[in-house]
């Protein structure tokens, strides 16, 4: 939604910077960049590594004073675990994954990243750890090679290969009149939504992070695309956790939590199966939703 792509794009800013940087031209955005960050506090510490365990405590937060967009949310990850988000537009599901990467912090309870306070991290060292998979797949006028590299910028030819391999990405992009020096266009136009997918997917793997952000497209994508797209991302969840925002009921149901929002607050947690047992919130949006899918 709307919201979650204005800290991205200041995201893919960065990664533009950083490109003119690797040109050799003037990081000229770095002082955007600064204003339009918060600094972190001057106890926060640089992580190295992190396992991916995420507990949220008591969570609340809102975008203006004395609002409630996020009403006492908690909920625990284990790491290497999928979490996925359902429920109406508007019921939160954006913001609860903005402050687990830091674009806002919690007004009030707090989120353990492995079981430290996610506010003692830096942005920076929090956001190298993890990897984001988004509708909008964030593309470079570069080449498919460069833009891959993005993931992690002293990559071999050899590991960004691979890692297209690993994202079903390899065969589309042998067929490109100039594989993997293929110029993308600003836009990334020239391919289709779901290639651009399986790229953004490839750069993940390269980045290899420990926790993952999956904003499942709502677009449609052909069955054959589809079908790859699923597939790279099992391989790419594998052992990370990772947070969703699910469409897809294939997603949903495999996902080792699921948590249902409404109006900003965890009406109901567990499995597919034991939500649909409780015949509640799950259970209505599933078979309202999802019917014709199952049947
Ligand atoms: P979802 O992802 O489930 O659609 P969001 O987390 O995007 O929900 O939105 C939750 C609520 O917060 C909505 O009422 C939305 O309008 C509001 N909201 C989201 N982003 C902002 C923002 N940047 N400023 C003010 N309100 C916002």
């Amino acid at each position: 939604s709307r919201q979650f792509t204005r800290p991205l794009n200041d995201l893919a800013n960065q990664f533009n910077t950083l490109l003119s940087a690797i040109a050799g031209a003037e990081r000229v955005f770095d002082i955007l960049d600064e204003e339009l960050e918060a600094k972190d506090e001057l106890e926060a510490k640089a992580i190295d590594t992190i396992n991916g365990d995420v507990e949220y405590k008591h969570v609340s937060f809102s975008y203006e004073k004395g609002g409630n967009t996020i009403k006492d949310v908690s909920f625990q990850v284990k790491a290497g675990q999928s979490v996925a988000f359902v429920g109406p537009t508007g019921a939160g599901k954006t913001t609860i994954i903005n402050l687990l990467s830091r674009f806002y912090d919690p007004d009030t309870g707090e989120i353990l990243i492995d079981g430290m306070n996610s506010t003692t991290i830096t942005r920076d060292s929090l956001r190298q750890k993890m990897g984001f998979v988004l509708q909008d797949s964030y593309l470079f006028q570069a080449s498919i090679k460069e833009n891959i590299r993005y993931g992690k910028l002293d990559a071999t030819d050899e590991e960004v290969i691979n890692a297209a391999k690993q994202a079903n990405a390899h065969s589309f992009i042998m067929k490109l009149p100039n594989q993997y020096d293929t110029v993308l266009k600003q836009d990334g136009s020239g391919i289709s939504q779901g290639q651009k997918q399986l790229l953004s997917i490839a750069r993940a793997i390269l980045a290899n992070p420990s926790i993952l952000i999956l904003d499942e497209a709502t677009s449609s994508i052909d069955t054959v695309t589809e079908m790859r797209i699923q597939e790279a991302l099992q391989r790419l969840m594998q052992g990370r956790t990772s947070f969703i925002i699910a469409h897809r009921l294939n997603t949903i149901e495999r996902a080792d939590q699921i948590i249902v929002l409404n109006e900003g607050e965890i009406v109901e947690k567990g499995t597919h199966e034991s939500l649909l047992s409780e015949k509640g919130n799950y259970h209505n949006l599933f078979y309202s939703q999802f019917n014709k899918q199952v049947m």
